[in-house]
C-alpha cells in the first residue's frame, strides 16, 4: 500500500488551480494564504459519513462532488466568494482507483468556482469525508439568518422537491405514472448558487441554503431573527416532476421538508421587490416569491385552498390535503 505522503502528493498536491492568493499550499505544517484587507473571512464547514450520508457503495466521483458542493452551498447561502478548501478524509484503504475518481468529481467543481485545495488530512478508518471552506464576504458580512425582518418577501431559488423526488425513485418507495424525466442530476449534481448569492447582497441581507427542506430552513432564519413567517404553497416553484406528484398524492412534504435541493431562501423588503425582479429577469437561475415575514414565530403555510397549515415543521402528515 502506497505511504501517505504518496497518496498526498499524487491526489492532492495538483488537485486544484494555484490560486495567486495561496503563498504555501499543501506540504507543511499549515498553509498561509493571503486574505484581503477589505473583506470579512468567511469559514464554514462540512462532514459526510458512510452509513448516514451516503451508502459505503457510494459512486466515489459523485462523492467527491457533492461533497465540496455542500460546503460551496454553505458559502452561496452567505453570499460569500469561495476561494481555499481543506480535505479531511478517512479511508478504510487506500484505493487509488476510488481516490482519482472521488478527486475527479472534487477538482471539476472546485475549478467551476476557482478553489484551491489547499490543505487537510488523510487516515484510515471508517469512511468519512470532511471539507472545511474559507471564501469572503464584503464588510456588512453577507447574508446572514438573523436579518429578517417583519414585511419582508420570502424568494426561493430553483425548484423544490427535485433531490427529494429522485431519492424516493431510486428508492423504489414513489413510481411515477408515465413517461418522467430523471431528476437524478438534481439530487448527485447539486449546482451551488454561489452566483447567486453574490448578487443578492444589492437587494437582501438574509439567505440560508436550504439542505433539509424549505419548512426547517426558513424555521432557523424566523428564530435567529425573531419572526415568523407564511409561505402561499400555489406559489412553489415546482418541477413538472414534483408538480405532478404533488397532484398525485396531495403530498406537500415533498417540496416542503424533503431537503437535499441546496437552493436559497432569501428575504428582502418588499419595496424593493419591483426591481429586484426587474433585474432577477434575467439571470441564470430562477427567483421565485413563496411568502411574506410575518410578526410572532414559525413557520405556516397557506395551502392552495386557502386552509392553513400551523406548523410546517411539524411532521409530514400535516401536509397532505
Ligand atoms: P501533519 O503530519 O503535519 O498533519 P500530514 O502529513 O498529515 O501533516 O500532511 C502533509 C501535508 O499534506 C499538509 O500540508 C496537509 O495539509 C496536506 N494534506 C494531507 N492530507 C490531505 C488531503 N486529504 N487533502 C489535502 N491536503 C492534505
Ligand atoms: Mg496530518
Amino acid at each position: 500500500m502506497p505511504g501517505e505522503f504518496d497518496l498526498i502528493r499524487r491526489f492532492f498536491m495538483d488537485a486544484t488551480a494555484d490560486r495567486p492568493d495561496v503563498v504555501l499550499g499543501i506540504g507543511d505544517d499549515c498553509a498561509l494564504l493571503q486574505v484581503p484587507g477589505d473583506r470579512l473571512l468567511a469559514i464554514s464547514s462540512d462532514t459526510l459519513v458512510s452509513g448516514h450520508h451516503f451508502t459505503a457503495d457510494v459512486d466515489p466521483q459523485a462523492l467527491g462532488y457533492k461533497a465540496l458542493a455542500v460546503n460551496l452551498s454553505d458559502m452561496a447561502a452567505m453570499g460569500a466568494e469561495p476561494a481555499w478548501a481543506s480535505l479531511c478524509i478517512t479511508l478504510p484503504q487506500a484505493d487509488e482507483r476510488w481516490l482519482k475518481d472521488f478527486m475527479c468529481g472534487f477538482s471539476e467543481l472546485a475549478a467551476c468556482f476557482d478553489v484551491q485545495l489547499v490543505g487537510g488530512d488523510t487516515t484510515r478508518g471508517p469512511l468519512s469525508v470532511s471539507i472545511a471552506i474559507q471564501g469572503f464576504t464584503d464588510r456588512q458580512g453577507g447574508l446572514r439568518r438573523d436579518a429578517a425582518r417583519v414585511g419582508d418577501r420570502i424568494y426561493v431559488s430553483g425548484t423544490l422537491g427535485d433531490a427529494g423526488l429522485a431519492l424516493r425513485v431510486r428508492q423504489g418507495r414513489y413510481v411515477p405514472k408515465g413517461e418522467m424525466c430523471t431528476l437524478d442530476e438534481r439530487l448527485d449534481r447539486p449546482q451551488p448558487r454561489v452566483a447567486l448569492g453574490r448578487r443578492l447582497g444589492k437587494f437582501s441581507r438574509c439567505a440560508i441554503d436550504i439542505s433539509d427542506g424549505l419548512g426547517s430552513d426558513l424555521m432557523h432564519i424566523c428564530e435567529q431573527s425573531g419572526v415568523g413567517a407564511m409561505l402561499n404553497l400555489d406559489q412553489l416553484p415546482l418541477s413538472l416532476q414534483v408538480g405532478r406528484y404533488v397532484a398525485d398524492t396531495g403530498d406537500w412534504s415533498l417540496p416542503l421538508s424533503a431537503g437535499d435541493d441546496y437552493e436559497l431562501a432569501f428575504t428582502l423588503p418588499a419595496e424593493l421587490q419591483a426591481e429586484f425582479e426587474r433585474e432577477a429577469g434575467s439571470w441564470d437561475v430562477p427567483v421565485t416569491c413563496v411568502g411574506t415575514i410575518e410578526p410572532g414565530e414559525g413557520v405556516r403555510a397557506r395551502l392552495p385552498d386557502g386552509r392553513i397549515i400551523e406548523e410546517v415543521t411539524r411532521g409530514y402528515e400535516h401536509f397532505r390535503t
